[in-house]
């Protein structure tokens, strides 16, 4: 593992490797661990030999897949049996974020939300325990306090920052502890590796939700959890086009994960699908710029007197920052800056004034974004002093969005 997390760190800083172009029509992923990100981005999933040489994959449409004669149907030799259960487009898009991953397989689901539900149901059955994170994605909290406790599943809510103390927590009924690292709205890190050792040492099964990090900056697989999930709705998308999710497990808890999916009637369209393998292929291209992006804006917001303090992993000043560094190749454009007391009526002035934010839910997408956070649902909520804002910041250039809120600060008095 620490050999994996050097490999990963040397490759971001290097030169970008010789593309060549290949006149052969060869599968074009052969997972290997020297490839750097961006060279697996662009050739994860693809077979142009499968399709005429075309470089994508097509969008296949389809319910019934027809055997070629009695035989085969007899004996079940067909490789697609179902549209709803795979296709070539499905199939090229989890081909590709099991590479990514490092997954024993992965399926794919209708929304980031249903990644958190149905790996959760994939491992929980009735008279389990579930450590659930406190800064948890607010509707993956919903899904446990209703469906889960109505189904019989116990819900403990525990400190991000517990590590290997989470131990404590442990019942002899414990299933599964679900971590989301940096957290919703206040960014807080988690020890994914101390908590995984804690946890497999008592037999339950660790799920990560990756959306802010994605595959590119940190690979949950790779430091102890069983199962990593993705809103792709977010940054695999890249364009707020659609939603979708994303679900990787290992070799201990894939069987399980396959069948509920299965189970479930769980299935994705095609163009969707299209869409999420369009955004793949540039996905680490964009967040090196909402990475750098984001660095920019949340350094300049740290020196602005209307701010408390910005909530960022990759900032020094963070509480997260050792974490982040130790374990994280990256960051996306998202963080937390929570301002100074202000009325509400200067708050409104502000968000208004800063035109190239837009106001909305969601994230991930090439345009910047602002919403008020609110953690009130937490057993722990934040103690904000002034209002807690989520910026997103997109593919802009940055000097334009500093100079925006510049002038939102200026309309905040
Ligand atoms: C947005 C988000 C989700 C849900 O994704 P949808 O596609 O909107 O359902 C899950 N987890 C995290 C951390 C998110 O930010």
């Amino acid at each position: 593992m620490p050999g994996l997390r050097n490999t990963r760190k040397t490759r971001e800083m290097a030169a970008p490797p010789q593309v060549r172009f290949q006149n052969t029509l060869v599968s074009m992923s052969s997972p290997s661990d020297s490839k750097g990100p961006n060279t697996r981005l662009v050739a994860a999933g693809r077979h142009p030999d499968r399709q005429h040489g075309f470089v994508n994959t097509p969008v296949y449409r389809g319910s019934t897949v027809l055997h070629a004669n009695a035989d085969d149907l007899l004996h079940h030799r067909i490789k697609f049996s179902y549209g709803r259960r795979n296709s070539p487009t499905i199939e090229a898009l989890t081909d590709a974020i099991t590479e990514l991953e490092g997954a024993a397989g992965s399926v794919v689901v209708p929304s980031g939300l249903n990644a958190v539900t149905t790996a959760l149901l994939s491992v929980l059955k009735s008279g389990d325990h579930l450590l659930m994170v406190d800064t948890v994605y607010q509707p993956s909290r919903h899904f446990c306090d209703t469906v889960l406790r109505r189904y019989g599943v116990e819900v403990n809510y525990y400190a991000p920052g517990i590590g290997a103390a989470i131990s404590d927590l442990m019942r002899p009924n414990t299933r599964a502890v679900f971590t989301e690292s940096p957290g919703s709205l206040t960014f807080d890190m988690q020890d994914i590796p101390a908590i995984a050792n804690a946890a497999h040492a008592q037999g339950a099964l660790v799920l990560t939700d990756n959306t802010w990090a994605t595959p590119v900056y940190f690979k949950p697989l790779d430091f102890g959890a069983d199962i990593s999930l993705n809103a792709g709705t977010k940054y695999i998308s890249g364009h707020s086009d659609i939603l979708l999710g994303t679900i990787a497990a290992n070799a201990a808890a894939w069987p399980a994960l396959s069948d509920m999916h299965g189970a479930l009637g769980l299935t994705v369209g095609p163009d969707d699908i299209y869409l999420a393998l369009r955004g793949l292929r540039t996905m680490a291209l964009r967040l090196e710029r909402h990475y750098a992006s984001g660095v920019a804006v949340a350094r300049w917001l740290e020196s602005r007197p209307e701010v408390a303090r910005v909530l960022h992993p990759a900032l020094e000043s963070d509480p997260g920052h050792a974490l982040w560094k130790r374990d994280f190749s990256g960051a996306s454009g998202l963080f937390g800056v929570e301002l100074k007391p202000v009325s509400q009526d200067r708050l409104i002035a502000f968000l208004d004034a800063i035109s190239l934010f837009g106001m909305g839910y969601s994230w991930g997408g090439y345009e910047s974004l602002v919403v008020v956070a609110s953690t009130k649902d937490r057993v722990t909520p934040y103690a904000a002093e002034g209002p807690l804002l989520r910026l997103h910041i997109g593919l802009e250039d940055v000097e334009d969005l500093i100079a925006n809120l510049e002038s939102g600060f200026a309309a905040l008095g």
